[in-house]
Parts: structure tokens; sequence; C-alpha cells
């Protein structure tokens, strides 16, 4: 996302200036202000328009991130990430507000999930009605935080929201690594919005926590290769920052399936849970996020099934 000609600008322009020691001194001012992305640190919250697009933004605050989109008749935005931290929301609307003084039209939650949906007040307050699947909101109604505000209105396999020229489409796919997770898709830009089923290069999270089946996942994610998107926009940074590829979730399709039979050969040997979880490695993910966190309790949850819960 970060464009590399502008980091290697001011780079450039030091060496330039370095062998020109006539010149040296006079323009010293004009390597002074380097494109503030280049900075080694990632800074605690950034705004990126997604290059080739009109108007989607990525809002990232530390380890998270959500989609905005600008229209001119107002702004769908979705997760407010503000678990424990309401600064990280009054700073997605101070940040949007930047881009547009359009109006705040929409809030829509990814999926259930208190760190990635807490904090919505803000948005609420400021008019924008909020969108999630039927079955997150019932989720919400079982595990209810009071800073997350209910769903405005509920929603079954698909919505299109159409606001000022821009489509956006809200789509529920499967059950996966919650339930009533939605993708966003931009048809027009090709564009999808993907939090936490489709991690790129990374390991499910730990033993699948709040999975009503593995194999469940596998075909959502299946079902999401099948969409028609050239880029995802992950709901935590890929890596270097990079967006997702088709060929992200077909190799997280094939992920699943190593784990699947790697396990299925170690239960047959009778060394699921402990072993099998020391024992199975799928090397081939070894460069991954959280393999060597997440895969013995990934090996563990899939231990389950052919322990028949
Ligand atoms: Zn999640």
């Amino acid at each position: 996302m970060i464009s590399k000609t502008r980091i290697l600008a001011p780079a450039l322009a030091v060496a330039l200036l370095g062998a020109l020691p006539a010149l040296a001194q006079a323009p010293a001012a004009a390597p002074a202000a380097p494109a503030a992305p280049a900075a080694p640190a990632a800074p605690l919250f950034s705004t990126t328009k997604v290059e080739g697009t009109d108007n989607v933004y990525i809002f990232r605050y530390q380890g998270h991130q959500s989609m905005f989109v600008v229209t001119k008749a107002g702004v769908i935005a979705t997760d407010p990430i503000g678990l424990r931290r309401p600064q990280a929301v009054t700073t997605y609307i101070a940040e949007i507000k930047k881009v547009t003084d359009q109006p705040i039209k929409y809030l829509i939650y990814s999926h259930p999930h208190f760190d990635h949906i807490a904090g919505g007040k803000p948005f609420k307050d400021a008019g924008a009605k909020i969108v999630a699947h039927k079955d997150a909101a019932a989720q919400l109604k079982r595990f209810p935080l009071a800073d997350i505000p209910a769903p405005d209105e509920t929603i079954g396999n698909k919505k299109v929201i159409t606001l000022g020229g821009t489509s956006l489409e809200l789509l529920y796919i499967g059950a996966n690594h919650s339930d009533g997770a939605l993708v966003m898709r931009l048809p027009k830009e090709k564009v999808i919005f993907a939090v936490d089923f489709a991690p790129i290069q990374g390991l499910p999270f730990r033993n699948m926590p709040d999975t009503r089946n593995p194999a469940d996942w596998e075909a959502s994610l299946k079902r999401l290769a099948a969409l028609e998107w050239d880029r995802l926009i992950p709901g935590h940074p890929g890596p270097g920052g990079r967006l997702g590829t088709k060929k992200d979730v077909t190799d997280l399709v094939g992920y699943f399936q190593d784990l699947t039979a790697a396990v299925k050969t170690a239960a047959g040997e009778g060394k699921c849970n402990d072993t099998a979880m020391r024992e199975v490695k799928l090397p081939k993910y070894e460069n991954w996020g959280g393999y060597a966190t997440s895969l013995p309790m990934n090996i563990e949850r899939m231990c389950y099934t052919h322990n028949g819960y």
C-alpha cells in the first residue's frame, strides 16, 4: 500500500546532493520533508486510500483496521475497533472528516467480536445506521457489551447498500471464524473487506474459539474464493501491509486441508490430543503468522472432531 517511490525519493535526493558538494548546502531543506509513511516504526494509526480507487479507504489503529467508503451522499464506515480505547473511535471519525464533510450514514459490523466492533456509539450519535448479520446480532444479545450499540438493522444472506453512486454488497457466506460474519464487496472496485476468517499468510487464531465447525470455515473460504474480487482488505494488516489475493484464500483452504489430513492420520494412530499437538508439523506454513503458537492449538481443535465433539 505504501508507494516505494515515495520512500526512495528522499534517499535518492540525499545521494544526489552528496554527489554534488557545491549544491549540498543551499537545498539542504529539500530532503528534510520525507513522506510520513517512510518512518520505520508504524505510527499509532494511519488512513490510506486503496490504490486505484476513488473513494475506498483503510483506517488502521494499532493492529486493527477497517474499511470506509466515501460517496457524494455520505460515508459507509465499518468496524469501530474501539475496545478499551475510545480514542481509536474519535480518531477514526476525525480521519473520515479530514477526507470528507459528508455525514456518516452507515456503520457495518463485520462479525460479533468485541475487538472489532466495540465503541460504535460516536458513530450512532453522528447519525449512522448500524447494520449487522442476524446471527451476529443474536450473539451480541447472548454476550452483550455496554460499549457495543445493538444493530439498527439485521440482514440475512445479502443486502446491497447503494449510496451516492457507490454499491456495497454485504454478503453472508456461512459460519466460519465466528457466526454472522459479513463479506463486504465493492463490485465496481473488485475490493472486499473480510475480517479474521481470511488471514493473509496466517494460521487460524489459537484453537479457533467461537468457530462452530472448522469444516464450515473451509467451505466458507471456498465461497469467498468463488466471488468476483481482486483485492482483500483484512481486519489486521497483512505481511508488509499488503492486501490479500485469491491465492491467499486458496492457500488458506490448502492449510485447512493439510491440517485436516495430518490430524486425521494422527487420530487414527491414537495420538489425539496431546501427542498429536506435539508431533504434527506442517513446515510448508512455518513462515505464516501464528505458526509457532497456534499450530498446536489448531491441531487440538481438529482432534476434537475425531473425538465426537
Ligand atoms: Zn474475530
